[in-house]
């Protein structure tokens, strides 16, 4: 790439178009984890001293998270410090060829990081894996694993006493969902759609420190810092719904830079307040496993009664 980084002189690797930027790899490197920095303060998501669980997948948007964590607590970026406890988990959600592997890429992340690792057997919580799921055909194996991903992980961040689960969703993820979200007049889901939603009784609160960085963004952090997400791919994984509103959103964002961040921005600041005045539905407990539900029964008990040993 021809031009020089805006901070050291030294030869540019990236240009950010929203940004008119160009920055050589550690600069790039300094700003994103800087930019997470203001997104955890802009949104008051993590206090000092509080314990962060990372949900670590394996995947490239959870390493780079988990990483980032590690330079803020390292204070190696000027003006990019946060002093938390951080930890990450793994669930093992019994697919053949792959959760071992996605196991193993997120220890070894974790070692080089000098983090503490959990694993957790979702067969141990709800008695049932899901490749048992897919074996026994009907309900798409994706949509029961995303209710059983949710569940196990804020019952984990709840048992061991943390006060955030942190997630990678990142800023492409999340404009895509709005998008979506907004087509469908989902006013619920709208509603809810946050970058940091608060705990209650028996219910952590969620994080998306990444919710202002590009994909994009996260695919060089992770190629410039050595990351090697796990390659293989779940073989359960169909192409999400959202793919096609992520197309839509990358045209208009090479047309206009900067249209993704000001959608979700103003959604947040102007729409979402009156949404959640709209809808205020009061959420219940789970008559069964008593954690936050909507209904009498959670959808993740439901579950267990269909594919479980209850
Ligand atoms: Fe679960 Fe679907 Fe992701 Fe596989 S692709 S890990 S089944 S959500
Ligand atoms: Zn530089
Ligand atoms: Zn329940």
């Amino acid at each position: 790439m021809a031009g020089r980084c805006k901070w050291c002189g030294g030869e540019a690797e990236v240009f950010l178009p929203y940004a008119r930027l160009r920055l050589c790899r550690m600069h790039f490197r300094d700003y994103v984890v800087r930019r997470v920095r203001q997104t955890i303060e802009r949104y008051r998501m993590i206090s000092e001293g509080e314990r962060v669980l990372v949900a670590l997948s394996g995947g490239k948007d959870s390493l780079v998270l988990l990483h980032i964590f590690s330079m803020l607590n390292s204070g190696e970026v000027p003006g990019a410090s946060l002093d938390c406890e951080v930890e990450a988990v793994t669930l093992d959600l019994g697919i053949r060829g792959y959760s071992a592997k996605s196991i193993d890429v997120a220890r070894s992340h974790c070692k080089k990081l000098g983090v503490r690792h959990h694993v957790v057997r979702i067969a141990e919580v709800a008695g049932f894996t899901i490749d048992d799921v897919a074996s026994r055909g009907g309900r798409p194996a994706c949509s029961v694993c995303g209710t059983v991903k949710r569940y196990v992980l804020n019952k984990v961040g709840v048992e061991l006493g943390f006060d955030r689960l942190a997630t990678g969703h990142n800023l492409d993820d999340e404009a895509a969902v709005l998008l979506s979200n907004y087509v469908s007049a989902n006013v619920e889901l709208l509603s809810r759609q946050s970058p940091v939603l608060p705990g209650r009784e028996r219910m952590i609160s969620r994080i998306k420190p990444l919710f202002e960085v590009s994909e994009s963004e996260t695919a060089m952090y992770a190629y410039f810092e050595g990351l090697k997400p796990v390659e293989e791919e779940c073989p359960y994984a169909v192409a999400p719904s959202t793919h096609r509103f992520k197309r839509v959103l990358d045209m208009l964002e090479n047309e206009a830079p900067a249209t993704k961040i000001s959608m979700i921005r103003g959604f947040l600041k102007k729409i979402k307040p009156l949404l959640e005045e709209a809808n205020k539905a009061l959420l219940k407990s789970c008559n069964v496993c008593g954690y936050p539900s909507s209904s009498d029964m959670c959808s993740f008990c439901r579950l267990r009664r269909i594919y479980g040993a209850m």
